[in-house]
């Protein structure tokens, strides 16, 4: 008779103890497909002319990603520059060893931060002629010249410059010895808009309200001065939207922004979302499952939990809407999600165990489940969905 091993490659004398010792595969964890970044970044890129920059947009984490492993790939795919939202962002991926230049896309308003900002070779995002006084004489404190980009609002009614008084205020800025503008920029409200490319849609109306304060304040082509407006959706669109630099965020991380999107990309998610079964049990027919007892059993059903729950970012609307995947095949969602656990409904299989991985996010054959579907779903963007999930997730590299 054959005695199952149940101790292979486990040392006794050498007890597992801490943290570290925990397989980060042991619960559930986000794999991130480092390579499918350069080749997301590199494909895009092409889309682009050769003077054209590519700025990585790797805020929020990249994405819920980890930002400095995609700041690392989207370089070797091509990205010249990064954005990020945070002061504190910006400073973790400097003192990573990233060398491009990094913006800071949210905004900096008092003299304390710009100056963390400028010591750590950070540009801001400037919003006002006050915050270009600060800059300034941080600057002439420090005998350089402090790099910046100036943002001018188009439509989003955000952060900017109100574009009708810009071209008085840019002659002002010019004269300021103290900063280096490096960028002027604007942000698109509606790119991804189905409505896009008529000329009366406000991604257009924006486009034109920028082109013309171009030609307003006569930038020299050949002067350093980046010209950037197109977010992912942005660039999609039409090459006018391209100026010097775009700033990609999700299409660089496999997803398209917008529903028709160009026939010649194909586009790699780089983020897939997996989780062991924890457990497995079979209820009778007429059994509830889980808080309010939403699902009722219509038959005998075996019930896999999985160890992932809203605290982990899977968000709570989606109880019952949807479906995991084993060895290619969809099992459905059962029941409320609950803060730590779900539970799928796996009578159809008889080769899921306990310590069985599933694919809540990514493929399998020619199953996928993108953050698209769980975003309509679940009334949101796939932006959100991204940029939910914890650090309680494992950020996995796999290539
Ligand atoms: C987040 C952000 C982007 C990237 O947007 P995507 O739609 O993810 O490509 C670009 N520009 C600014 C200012 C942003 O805040």
């Amino acid at each position: 008779m054959q005695i199952r091993q149940t101790n292979q490659g486990f040392n006794f004398d050498t007890y597992p103890t801490f943290e570290k010792d925990i397989d980060p595969k042991q619960r559930a964890w986000i794999e991130v497909r480092a390579k499918a970044i350069e080749t997301n970044v590199r494909q895009l890129r092409s889309k682009l002319s050769k003077s054209c920059e590519f700025m990585a947009v790797v805020k929020a984490d990249g994405y819920g990603h980890d930002a400095k492993l995609v700041s690392e790939y989207a370089i070797k795919g091509g990205a010249s520059q990064l954005g990020v939202a945070t002061l504190k962002e910006g400073i973790k991926l400097r003192s990573s060893a990233v060398k491009k230049p990094i913006l800071i896309l949210g905004n900096l308003y008092s003299k304390r931060d710009l100056i963390i900002c400028f010591k750590n070779d950070l540009m801001p995002t400037i919003s006002s002629i006050r915050e270009c006084l600060i800059c300034n004489n941080i600057g002439k404190h420090f005998g350089l010249k402090f790099a910046l980009h100036l943002k001018v609002d188009t439509g989003m009614s955000r952060l900017g410059f109100e574009i009708n008084k810009f071209v008085q205020q840019f002659a002002k800025i010019k004269s300021f010895e103290n900063i280096s503008i490096e960028g002027i920029y604007s942000h698109l409200s509606s790119a991804d808009e189905h409505n896009s490319l008529d000329p009366k849609s406000r991604t257009q109306l924006q486009r034109q309200k920028f082109q013309e304060l171009l030609n307003q304040i006569n930038v020299d082509r050949n002067y350093k001065i980046k010209i950037h407006l197109a977010n992912s959706a942005g660039m999609l669109l039409t090459k006018d939207f391209h100026f010097d630099m775009v700033r990609v965020g999700l299409s660089m991380y496999g997803y398209s922004p917008i529903v028709k999107l160009d026939k010649n990309l194909s586009l790699k998610p780089a983020l897939f979302l997996k989780v062991k079964v924890a457990f497995i049990r079979i209820i009778d027919e007429g059994v509830s499952v889980s808080y309010g007892g939403k699902f009722v059993s219509s038959r005998k059903t075996k019930l896999a939990v999985l160890s992932i729950g809203y605290a982990d970012g899977v968000p709570r609307n989606l109880s019952g809407k949807i479906h995991v995947i084993h060895n290619k095949k969809l099992y459905p969602q059962v029941g409320s999600i609950t803060m730590d656990q779900m539970m799928v409904d796996i009578t159809d299989s008889n080769e899921i165990e306990i310590g069985s991985t599933m694919v809540l996010l990514g493929s399998d054959g020619d199953k996928t489940i993108s953050p698209v579907d769980w975003a309509r779903e679940s009334n949101t963007i796939p932006w959100e969905i991204l940029c939910s999930f914890k650090n309680r997730l494992p950020r996995v590299q796999v290539d």
